[in-house]
């Protein structure tokens, strides 16, 4: 047992404690506290004081770790459709020694970040091997493609995943995975994840079955079938097909408009914003205002790194604390316990509490009067140290 003393806390839930102070059990948080009540309780234990400001082990909702190869290989600020054009034509030259080489790197730079857990959309799984010898957190197994049959069939799949690992399919988008797989995985799996109202080729395609998306899949001679259009907006389409409840976590919503949150608020759904990759491909920034003015509850991701330039979740948040102007508290609560819930890790991480291992992460300097969630965003180069590793709650 030992005891560990900061300059503040972040509890992980949008609340702080100054001066405050853990008594820890290996890795294991027995008790939180101000340092005033818990050091009289703690005799004998050794102390050790610390500098700076302290948080649960961040968590990164949104990563496609297996695109880690093409930064700076895909075609920033046109729109989703000439991304997608770049990301596939990189895609196609990148050798496999590359891309193992990459993904090592990513997940070497997301523990360096003080990221314990991740949700990983995958199609290839080739980064979950790696993953799950470093992180906890949730592989969302990604289920492509417009054709119902092959849809299905490969939703029978079950490959092997680490134990460290949770595993869930997950459709890739509703323009882009047939309605009857989508609905399938919803009825079956849990957590739940999907990209949702990300740009307007999406809208366009759902609504009228033209546009940008459209006319991609033309030039390039996918194959349609009986592929439905809705004629509804993505949100619309999403809660139809039984996709909006509490434990989903639906990715962007750059796209969504107010009514349509409206919806999305009455469901309970989880919004996952990845600021930074918005603005990569689209120049745009997610409705937070209107995210935060109904209460839909945050989590952080980076989406990968064909669409940004680092998997750090605090820089997503730092990029929504500058311009768009959200209290740090709130982003840090999103890049914490807010992540945690859309991986489905909301027991056991996310959160400095009795009886958990979430990870403890200490940002390193002089906190002065600062509030310590501006101190945490606003200068990102601070030191960076995990005092405590993360592990799935004790039974
Ligand atoms: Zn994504």
């Amino acid at each position: 047992m030992r005891v560990l003393r900061f300059d503040a806390l972040l509890v992980g839930d949008g609340t702080s404690l100054l001066d405050g102070a853990l008594i820890c059990d290996g890795d294991a948080i027995v008790e939180v506290g101000p340092a005033r009540e818990l050091l009289p309780r703690a005799g004998g234990l050794p102390i050790t004081v610390h500098r700076g400001v302290a948080l649960p082990g961040l968590v990164n909702a949104h990563t496609h770790l297996e695109l880690s190869g093409l930064r700076g290989k895909t075609a920033p600020g046109q729109g989703f459709v000439p991304w997608l054009e770049s990301m596939q034509a990189a895609r196609v030259g990148e050798l496999e020694e590359e891309r193992e080489a990459a993904i090592s790197a990513a997940i070497d730079a997301l523990v360096s970040f003080g990221v314990v857990a991740v949700g990983e959309v995958t199609n290839g799984l080739s980064a979950v091997p790696a993953l799950g010898r470093r992180l906890l957190g949730t592989v969302f197994h990604e289920v492509f493609g417009m054709d119902r049959e092959v849809g299905l069939r490969a939703l029978a799949e079950t490959p092997t995943i680490p134990s460290t690992l949770r595993y869930a399919r997950a459709p890739h988008a509703l323009y882009s995975t047939h309605p009857d797989v989508v609905r399938t995985i919803a009825e079956t799996a849990s957590p739940l994840s999907m990209h949702l109202s990300e740009h307007a080729p999406e809208r366009a395609f759902l609504e009228t079955g033209g546009g940008p998306f459209a006319a991609f899949l033309d030039r390039r001679g996918v194959p349609r079938g009986a592929f439905p259009i809705p004629g509804q907006s993505p949100i619309a389409y999403a809660d139809a097909l039984g996709l909006l409840r509490p434990d989903a976590a639906m990715v962007h919503l750059s796209d969504a408009r107010e009514p349509e949150l409206d919806l999305f608020a009455a469901r309970g759904a989880i919004a996952v914003l990845c600021p930074r990759s918005n603005l990569f491909i689209d120049t745009r920034y997610p409705p937070i205002h209107a995210l935060l003015a109904r209460g839909i509850p945050l989590a952080l991701g980076t989406d990968s790194l064909a669409s940004n330039t680092t998997l750090d979740p605090l820089a997503d948040a730092r990029a929504l604390f500058d311009k768009p102007s959200v209290p740090a508290a709130t982003l840090i609560a999103a890049a914490t316990s807010g992540g945690a819930r859309a991986i489905g890790h909301a027991a056991s991480l996310g959160r400095l509490r009795p009886g958990t291992r979430p990870g403890i992460l200490l940002v390193e300097g002089d906190l002065g009067d600062a509030d310590p969630s501006r101190f945490v965003l606003q200068d990102l180069s601070r030191p960076r140290r995990m005092l405590a590793a993360a592990g799935k709650a004790d039974p």
